[in-house]
């Protein structure tokens, strides 16, 4: 609007454009808001999400947000370790759902692998071989990209250095569980607290493939049966030695304790430092993520809780 106008001949103006034609473009975009509310009061009512995405669309369409698979409650898993997909069993009477037992430990003895984990173990000789080679070129087009010469001396073996220490970092997902828990299960009758505290953390963060270090603390109380005290930071090991979210491990190894032993409950709790944090994007270098899992009595009763978390020291 012209600035030598005086306030009248702006008013004026004003008018006149309110009562113009629909092709005013103003007049266009509130209708189209109008439109827009009405249809997102509409998806509200029914209980459905409105998107900017299906303004052009009939009826909603899941957007990619939507359609993005939640990495917490699902990493990439071996589809022939899906379970057989069956309807919610509801317990007559209480009306509660009961969710199928969880294939957390699968009957090879794996634990979720994920997608591709077998083809890597029945990898021969030749196969692995093969991957090798792969992995290889792929680290030196990094480093070509980087901007370095990976001809120079110091990075010669880099690519194969680089890629056996990353088939290492991601070992986890080949794990046999009943080989880590080998027969250590005692019957003892034991029914108190059980906590192994300070276990070290080395995983990689799935998001920038740099690691995450920290400590995790595992207590759990048996109903019955115990297990040999390290085999809880191998279990641990287990699952850290994989592309891994804190979240996702910390849930991970509860869930794996609570089916290998059926205690009472478990709690895992994990503080940890990650280097996508000090290294680059905010640079913090000093924060530290705590991320907890707690199941069966440590969840029902505050109590159990409470003095899992002042014997580890988190609840000072
Ligand atoms: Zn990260």
């Amino acid at each position: 609007m012209a600035q030598q106008d005086g306030p009248d001949a702006a008013a004026t103006k004003k008018r006149a454009l309110d009562a113009a034609s629909v092709s005013d473009s103003s007049t266009t975009d509130e209708s189209t808001r109008q439109r827009r509310r009405r249809r997102r009061d509409r998806h509200r009512q029914n209980g459905t999400a409105a998107h900017d995405g299906d303004v052009a669309v009939n009826g909603p369409r899941p957007s990619a947000f939507e359609q993005r698979r939640n990495s917490l409650g699902k990493a990439a898993r071996d589809p022939r370790d899906e379970p057989p997909t069956k309807k919610r069993v509801t317990v007559a009477g209480q009306g509660q759902k009961v969710r199928a037992p969880s294939p957390i430990i699968e009957s090879d003895g794996l634990s979720r692998p994920s997608r591709g984990t077998r083809q890597r173990r029945e990898d021969g000789p030749e196969a692995a071989e093969q991957r090798l080679v792969k992995m290889r070129d792929a680290v030196r087009t990094l480093l070509e990209c980087v901007g370095e010469d990976p001809d120079r001396e110091g990075l010669l073996d880099t690519p194969s250095r680089y890629a056996k220490a990353l088939l290492e970092f991601t070992s986890g997902y080949q794990v046999n569980v009943e080989d880590i828990v080998n027969n250590a299960l005692f019957h003892e009758g034991h029914s108190e607290m059980i906590i192994v505290k300070d276990i070290e953390i080395h995983s990689l963060c799935e998001h920038h493939l740099v690691p995450f270090v920290g400590k995790m603390h595992i207590g759990y109380i048996p109903s019955d049966t115990v297990i040999g005290l390290s085999k809880l930071p191998r279990i641990a090991e287990m699952y850290a030695r994989r592309l891994q979210i804190q979240e996702r491990l910390t849930k991970e190894v509860a869930h794996a304790i609570m089916e290998i032993l059926k205690p009472q409950g478990v709690a895992v709790v994990m503080e940890s430092s990650h280097l996508c944090m000090v290294m680059r994007g905010v640079r913090q270098t000093s924060t530290s993520t705590i991320t907890s899992c707690v199941l069966g009595c440590f969840e029902r009763k505050s109590k159990t809780r409470n003095e899992f978390l002042s014997l580890v020291g988190i609840n000072r």
